[in-house]
């Protein structure tokens, strides 16, 4: 059965780049490899916006969230974490295992948080050292208004912590404009690469709060980092390093641009082929709809833990559905990344194969053929 995964991370990872990492490993000391860095510190600020030096850490996305939180602050200090999701909790779960005190801005699993309510809660608690922020919101598909968060703390010395961990490459993020001043992400949402690589771009600001950070961090730490720059501190993941040299060639034929329109039309062609099968759109907001997956609720009658399970036995098909109290409830299509039209005709062919399997009443075709005429239509229309 051939495998395939529409889920927002890790993603399918082309042909291309898994062949680049399929070779001989190439020392991280020689000639090859600080060329190689060489061409990736050079490609990877414009993708953040930002013209200071984007460092890549072996870890997965969480391990990124983590060293800013170890770097950036030290224990007892105050924050606010603005959260309407999984990873909005999960930032606070971290913050509060370093000893920090956390302030939260929560907003329903669903919605995306107003940036009114953050500046609310900084005049409330002006003597936070830090915020966080999740710009899409990968549990829910929620995107939140980072730049309008930036905008509040731009001139103070709060350090703005933005987990770009899907939303980098497929929403536009411009950290130096945007007055962001830790921004990550990792290798397997947008970069269409396996797991394993976490990126992190630091402002001027980050950089005053981490040298008065206490903190014991070692592998972590960013000064290390710093130092070592622009080769890598201890040894790096040099297959995946292989890959993101690739990675990095392909979003350049693509173009940022057409990579965003092409996630615009998968957004908007999977959400009208959901609405057709009797799903009902989770985000609310059009303008708020995070094009790294498209979330729904399912119709009356349908368990989606049923469902992601024919699915993925049936088609070999893996799709992710809602966490905690959305477990069986929702579904997300997850279409970062690689994913094209014909993809997304594989995805719907499968799940209304599964949604019929499940007794559910519909046209078959409907959904196939919405993402069909999305992608004829809409896509000429999207800028
Ligand atoms: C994927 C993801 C993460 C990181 O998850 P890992 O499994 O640790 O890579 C964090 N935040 C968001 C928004 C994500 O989408």
């Amino acid at each position: 059965m051939k495998l395939r995964l529409a889920t927002p991370g890790p993603t399918e990872v082309p042909q291309r780049l898994l062949l680049a990492g399929a070779r001989e490993i190439i020392h991280h000391r020689s000639a090859e490899m600080e060329e190689l860095i060489h061409e990736i510190n050079e490609g990877l600020p414009p993708l953040f916006g930002t013209s200071r030096p984007v460092y890549t850490i072996a870890t997965s996305g969480t391990g990124a969230m983590e060293a800013a939180v170890a770097n950036c602050f030290s224990a007892e200090d105050e924050v606010l974490v603005v959260s309407n999701g999984y990873f909005g909790e999960r930032f606070q779960a971290i913050c509060r295992n370093y000893g920090l005190t956390v302030h939260v801005v929560e907003s329903d699993w669903g919605t995306s948080v107003d940036p009114q309510r953050v500046a609310e809660a900084y005049a409330q608690h002006p003597q936070i050292r830090g915020a966080f922020v999740v710009y899409s919101e990968t549990s829910t598909g929620a995107l939140n208004d980072v730049e309008a968060i930036g905008r509040i703390f731009r001139d103070t010395d709060v350090v703005v912590v933005v987990d770009a961990i899907s939303g980098l490459l497929v929403h536009p993020l411009d950290m130096d404009d945007w007055g962001l001043d830790v921004v990550l992400a990792a290798s397997h949402k947008g970069f269409m690469l396996p797991p394993g690589l976490a990126f992190i771009a630091l402002s001027d600001k980050a950089w005053t709060a981490v040298e008065s950070s206490s903190g014991p961090a070692y592998y972590w730490s960013f000064e290390r980092l710093r130092h070592f720059y622009p080769m890598s501190s201890s040894s790096p993941a040099v297959s995946l390093l292989l890959g993101l040299h690739e990675s990095l060639k392909m979003l350049g034929e693509e173009g940022l641009p057409d990579f965003r329109k092409r996630h615009a039309t998968l957004g908007r062609a999977a959400e009208r082929a959901l609405r057709e099968l009797g799903f009902c759109t989770f985000i609310q907001e059009p303008h708020r709809r995070s094009h790294v997956i498209t979330s729904a609720l399912a119709p009356e009658g349908i368990d989606t833990s049923q469902l992601l399970k024919t699915l993925s036995t049936q088609y070999g098909l893996t799709m992710t559905g809602g966490q905690a109290h959305l477990k069986g409830k929702l579904i997300r299509v997850g279409h970062v990344g690689a994913a094209d039209a014909l993809d997304l005709c594989a995805v719907f062919g499968a799940l209304e194969m599964s949604l019929l399997t499940l007794g559910h009443r519909f046209t078959p075709g409907s959904g196939v053929g919405e993402v069909v005429r999305t992608f004829h239509t809409f896509h000429e229309e999207v800028k």
